[in-house]
């Protein structure tokens, strides 16, 4: 109760919607990515024999719910061997699905496959220390810093004033939501504009475990203001065309590699801006690849609209040869570091000029 009624005080002070608030609570230890092997698979003659890996994701979905999936693979399209809501009692999950059982604990996620069949297969998984390969990567020579931690210099707000979302401990800057009638958060965006370019940048998704769908962790990165690269916690979703590691509205990833909220993350992201007949109009849309996590989840795509208007009944966006890069506001105070740009390098150009 004590603490409902601090978050509900610094809801008040703050202006923040209170749901948000819960964005301070602790992540539960059994919520995160888990992997392991099933114990001695040459008792199954199927599929598990020649594929022992088995990987699960654990979701909280507030006060002591949880969804639970389990699959051979992270990072691919798997097919799902099970998956369950869930309900924890003392911090623990005691499961029975449908030949599954076993008990998610801290530190332990142990259980059995085909637990009614004579041949029950032990599994035991541990909790998954993967970082990106690109976590934490200078700038290297040439790039343009757009953000270390010692101040927003390179940055504005869409209407040309000063770029005001805090800086964290001298290293993280946090999305601020836009104030009502002030000139306070909202997207920010570079002061510079960019053409084709190499972008890189580590965010951290808040915990939202009460919140749901584009209201769970939203921002964005847009390249040229105008296509937006989305930033949701889509940890344990499908990986469709509105979740994390999409082309908002034009493109899902290629899968869902997305980390869990309070874990850092890394974008890398190739833009080849468009190309323009000599008369103005345009040879070729943009194209973009972007690597989640160090994982492909864009290869190439094509941006033949602004991924603002890709659904709308609006007319299409001019195509710009160069524009600003562009965090959304999305009302999330979703956390932003380490971004730079350089020039795309020659090997990378010459890749996207195959298409
Ligand atoms: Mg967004």
């Amino acid at each position: 109760m004590k603490n409902i009624r601090i978050l509900l005080a610094a809801a008040i002070l703050t202006g923040v919607g209170f749901l948000h608030a819960s964005a301070t609570d602790p992540i539960p230890p059994i919520m995160g990515r888990w992997e392991g092997k099933f114990i001695d698979p040459v008792k199954e003659n199927g599929y598990m024999q020649t594929h022992p890996d088995l990987c699960a994701e654990v979701v909280a979905l507030g006060g002591d719910k949880y969804h639970v999936r389990l699959f051979p693979h992270f990072f691919k399209r798997a097919h799902i061997f099970q998956e369950f809501d869930a309900t924890a009692t003392d911090g623990k999950i005691v499961f029975n699905q449908a030949g599954w059982k076993g008990e998610i604990a801290p530190g332990s996620f142990t259980g059995e496959a085909f637990a009614d069949g004579k041949n029950p297969l032990k599994f035991s998984l541990k909790k998954s220390d993967y970082v990106s390969p690109t976590m934490g990567v200078k700038p290297p020579e040439g790039a343009k810093v757009l953000f270390d931690g010692k101040d927003l210099d390179a940055w504005q707000s869409k209407t040309g004033g000063p770029a005001n979302w805090p800086i964290l401990d001298h290293s993280i800057l946090e999305v601020a939501p836009r104030a009502k009638n002030a000139d306070v958060g909202g997207s920010i965006r570079t002061k510079d504009q960019f053409g084709d370019v190499r972008l890189h940048l580590e965010f951290q998704l808040p915990y939202e475990p009460e919140m749901s769908g584009q209201g769970r962790g939203n921002s964005g990165v847009f390249l040229q203001a105008l296509y937006e690269v989305q930033v949701l916690d889509s940890f344990g979703l499908e990986g469709m065309w509105n979740e994390c590691g999409a082309l908002y509205h034009t493109a899902p990833p290629k899968v869902n590699a997305c980390l869990p909220p309070g874990e850092w993350q890394t974008y890398d992201i190739l833009f080849r801006a468009a190309r323009f007949n000599p008369d103005g109009t345009v040879s070729e849309f943009p194209r973009i690849t972007v690597r989640l996590n160090g994982v492909l989840v864009q290869y190439n795509e094509d941006l033949p609209d602004s991924t603002l208007t890709a659904t709308s009944t609006q007319k299409p966006m001019p195509v710009p040869k160069e524009g600003p890069i562009e965090l959304q506001d999305h009302s999330h105070p979703v956390h932003y570091r380490n971004i730079w740009v350089t020039p795309l390098a020659d090997s990378a150009a010459a890749l996207i000029e195959k298409k």
